[in-house]
């Protein structure tokens, strides 16, 4: 794990506020190189070509968004509020660097720094409570445990049991005051609808406002029953309208991820990603789709293990950001999604793979471009492009639905891999996602541009991954990927320090590991994949050399959603 603290960055662009004192203005120091590795940039997207009632439609589904970051704030801490309105009070520079902070965080922990508090020890901040806001702030995870425990009902979604309500997505879980037995056991739960009553109620009144204005159906479908979901604390209809969305704006608002809720990963999250459809990009999708078959015909594996009938593809929309809250907002900024979660929705209709191109093609620039003029040798800086960066982020989502999956005796690869599988699973779409494109260039279904820079700017990414820690599924499968490459000698060293592509050997390698990695998946070889992980996932020194001189470039970016304040304006 790469701990990326403060005391490794150098000052950034923001560190410009004059020293008062001593202590205080190194605290100054410390936080404002803590916000520096967050490149703020201007987040524009060209919504010239809307109608004037679909522009007026899009400001309302903002202002929706926009009541989610107050639900999410709540969500995070029960403090939060009362902690923002005491930042907001404070005209200090150290107190405007606070809220700066806390408003890229949600809250006052520092999500780069294992969620320590940036704040001094007078603000009495507790430690981020894992439980979040979901569950009782004095309540322990074993009593919250042996509490459901007691629930009757299978908790399978879909049933409206006692225990699926208190494990549901949609429910936060409360202690019954002291002295009132009720022979329920100390807790409840309280839905959503209830306990964010008034926010959801506004923001139900944009959403509808907005159904209102949009001649686009589908759009007008699936506000109308968002609207109503937030009414009612059931969203499957609205789920559905949303996989079925076929329009040129695409929101995604609502309770989604249960990445906060770090007891059981029970509880969702409130956020908005409000969208514009990339049409380009879009029908570059559907040119790979259609090649995704002849693609699994020649995946170099045994042609035993090769799918000879791909299943239906899901859904993969790509758009541009205008405005995201909430839990979709905070920390390292989202670049794609998967939603929704419910396996009900997943059931009937599948999820949707949203990606964010206008966020992608930020974090290259503030953090992808500085760290390849750091990592990589002379000749391979120019051989960096977002073309193709995108173009094989495309390609690695479509390259998760090649390959091995199912498994003699009704199993899956999922299942016989257990713990190890995310991280062969990320890496496989990684490496294949390289050989899947190296294919399309040489039958001319990609530019040969993109594959003169992707093994170059895969490697530059590797180090922008790597940076945030070997401890996740898709760090570990980077690290894999990179060692192995070293290993085949495809990427090398420099006498300066600097890495670079070997072109004659790279084909092969990618090939290789690509074979190596399927091979694994199609034997459910879960000894093999943890032998694999166990030498690979590792920061090698020469690495470690690369990122300790990264300390000064941005590691993320804080998006400023200029188009949506335009709009907003008008
Ligand atoms: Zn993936």
């Amino acid at each position: 794990m790469i701990a990326i603290t403060a005391a490794a960055c150098g000052p950034g662009p923001t560190n410009t506020a004059p020293p008062s004192n001593g202590a205080d203005s190194d605290a100054l120091a410390a936080l404002n190189a803590q916000i520096a590795r967050y490149a703020p940039v201007d987040l524009k997207v060209d919504i010239s070509g809307l109608p004037g009632n679909e522009a007026t439609a899009l400001a309302h589904i903002i202002r929706a968004a926009h009541v989610m970051d107050g639900i999410f704030l709540e969500q995070v801490w029960a403090g939060n509020p009362a902690l923002l309105a005491r930042l907001a009070a404070d005209d200090s520079p150290e107190g405007r660097a606070r809220l700066h902070y806390f408003l890229i965080n949600k809250g006052p922990w520092s999500r780069l720094d294992k969620n320590e508090s940036f704040l001094p020890a007078e603000f009495g901040v507790p430690k981020k409570p894992e439980q979040a806001n979901y569950y009782p702030a004095d309540a322990t995870k074993e009593e919250v445990e042996a509490w459901i425990a007691t629930l009757v009902g299978s908790g399978k979604s879909g049933e409206h049991s006692a225990k699926t309500q208190a494990t549901g997505f949609f429910t936060i879980v409360r202690r019954f005051p002291p002295g009132m037995a009720t022979g329920l056991g100390p807790f409840y739960w309280d839905r959503y609808d209830a306990a964010y009553q008034n926010e959801l109620g506004e923001a139900a009144s944009h959403l509808r406002k907005a159904a209102e204005l949009t001649s686009q159906p589908t759009l007008k479908k699936f506000l109308e029953l968002r609207a109503k979901a937030f009414l009612t604390n059931d969203y499957f209809a609205s789920d559905i309208a949303w996989m079925e969305l076929d329009a040129s704006i695409e929101p995604t608002i609502g309770p989604y991820e249960t990445y906060e809720d770090e007891w059981f990963g029970y509880k969702a999250a409130f956020e908005a990603f409000v969208t514009i459809r990339d049409d380009a990009e879009t029908k570059r999708l559907g040119m790979f789709s259609s090649e995704l078959q002849a693609l699994e015909n020649a995946l170099p594996i045994d042609p035993a293990m090769r799918n000879p009938k791909l299943g239906a593809l899901a859904p993969i929309r790509v758009v541009n950001v205008v405005f995201t809250a909430g839990d979709g907002n905070r920390g390292v900024q989202t670049a794609a999604f998967n939603l929704p979660n419910d396996d009900r929705v997943i059931k009937e209709k599948g999820s949707k793979r949203v990606m964010l191109k206008n966020v992608q093609e930020a974090k290259f620039e503030k953090a992808l471009v500085p760290i390849a003029a750091v990592a990589l040798g002379a000749a391979d800086r120019s051989k960096v492009s977002f073309d193709a960066f995108f173009a094989h982020i495309l390609m690695h989502e479509l390259m998760h639905g090649l390959g091995p999956h199912q498994l003699p005796g009704d199993t899956d690869v999922r299942h016989a891999l257990k713990d190890m599988y995310a991280a062969i699973e990320e890496a496989k779409a990684d490496i294949s996602g390289l050989w899947a494109l190296q294919q399309l260039a040489d039958r001319s279904v990609v530019s040969p541009q993109i594959a003169q820079t992707m093994y170059t700017t895969f490697l530059a990414s590797a180090f922008r991954s790597i940076r945030f820690g070997i401890t996740e599924a898709h760090g570990k499968g980077i690290a894999l990927q990179l060692n192995s490459l070293l290993d085949q000698g495809a990427f090398v060293v420099n006498q300066d320090g600097t890495f670079s592509v070997v072109d004659s050997k790279i084909r092969d390698a990618v090939a290789g590991l690509t074979r190596e990695l399927m091979t694994i998946e199609a034997r459910g070889d879960y000894a093999g994949a943890q032998a694999l992980l166990q030498r690979m996932v590792t920061i090698r020194p020469e690495v470690q050399r690369v990122l300790d001189k990264l300390a000064g470039v941005p590691v993320d970016i804080e998006p400023r959603f200029v188009t949506a304040k335009e709009l907003l304006r008008r």
